[in-house]
């Protein structure tokens, strides 16, 4: 019989989970604390329980974390990036980031993606594997041990689309946020997500003070579909009205993505589409310099373009940043260190 992964399991589950096999629900407290707050990998650690519970756990539960393969730093900054091996084999990537406000980690939610975004890497071979809440959250515990630091912010935005693994994406936000774990403030967790438009709604109902950030990338439905094929699924109206609903319905500010790409995004009248499209939203954009992905053939845009483009929208009222690009020297963009990790 396969064991079960208690570190994905909520709090509350894991009292319940307790309690079903027969013990008292608090040790799921208990348990859930040496798990996420001590970040232990065996029950032999686990202390404060008595040697038959930890016997028994070790019989019928088990940990599912991650193996730590190797980690890059980059010589620009201080991003560090790091590739793990799931149980099951799969490689995955995160990113460690310092910012004069703490350390911030990208976690990927899936092994690979099947979204097929036209400028990413995590794409090119697929999706692969979901991620459990507790490989999400191993990532984060792994590089906290590793660099001995406390992570405050944390973003999913990763190889993978984490509303395309919706439950195991919720699991995580609670799990983290937890103040008897690690006690990560939601208001400081984003999520990132290419827009599947239903899964906005769904999220919209939990009413996880989280932020949204959409990754929009065009000013209109024919740039969008020819560089995103959700966009196909999903027209850009729809995608406003689901961001519109989500920031009312839990007074959060919603970040726009967009990466800007040499002569397919980024003209005087894209930006100007752009501004249009964004008039009455609570919204912040994010202006991101493309990586360059080798079998796209795509080039970030030139400076002028990129400080163009930031104008008009400031002229327009809507607030932007062009984002810090960092560990460029480390493959840091989202799919690229874990595709050439595999080539080579
Ligand atoms: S950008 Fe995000 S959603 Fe799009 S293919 Fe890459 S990982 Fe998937």
């Amino acid at each position: 019989m396969e064991k079960t992964d208690i570190l994905s399991m909520e709090k509350d589950t894991l009292c319940g989970y307790m309690k079903s096999v027969g013990e008292a629900p608090f040790r799921g407290k208990q348990i859930f604390g040496w798990l996420h707050m001590k970040m232990v990998k065996d029950f032999s650690e686990m202390t404060n329980l008595s040697k038959s519970l930890r016997q028994k756990l070790d019989e019928n539960a088990c940990i599912k974390g991650l193996k730590y393969i190797k980690k890059y730093k980059s010589s620009a900054d201080e991003t560090i990036k790091y590739l793990f091996e799931t149980e099951k084999g799969y490689i995955i990537e995160s990113v460690l980031m310092k910012y004069s406000y703490g350390y911030t980690v990208c976690v990927s939610t899936q092994a690979g993606c099947r979204m097929g975004c036209s400028f990413c890497a995590s794409t090119i071979g697929g999706l692969e594997s979901n991620l459990t809440a507790g490989e999400i959250a191993s990532q984060i515990y792994e590089i906290e041990k590793q660099e001995n630091i406390r992570v405050s912010r944390v973003v999913m935005m990763g190889c993978g689309e984490p509303l395309d693994n919706f439950s195991n994406s919720v699991a995580f936000i609670n799990i983290i946020s937890d103040s008897d774990g690690a006690g990560i403030s939601k208001r400081k967790i984003t999520l990132s997500t290419c827009g599947l438009t239903d899964k906005i709604y769904e999220l919209a109902e939990l009413d996880l003070p989280i932020t949204l950030a959409i990754s929009l990338h065009a000013p209109n439905d024919s740039i969008r579909r020819s560089i995103m094929p959700v966009a196909k699924k999903y027209s850009i109206d729809e995608v406003m009205k689901a961001a519109k609903d989500y920031s009312s319905e839990t007074g959060r500010r919603i970040t726009f993505e967009y990466a800007l790409i040499d002569g397919v995004n980024d003209s005087v009248e894209n930006a100007e589409e752009l501004a249009a499209r964004l008039r009455g939203i609570l919204a912040h954009v994010n202006l991101i310099p493309v990586n360059p992905v080798e079998e796209r053939g795509y080039k970030k845009s030139s400076e002028n373009n990129i400080r163009l483009f930031s104008n008009i929208l400031t002229a327009r009222s809507v607030e932007n940043t062009v984002r810090r690009r960092l560990g460029t020297d480390i493959d840091a963009a989202c799919g690229q260190l874990r595709k050439s990790f595999k080539e080579h």
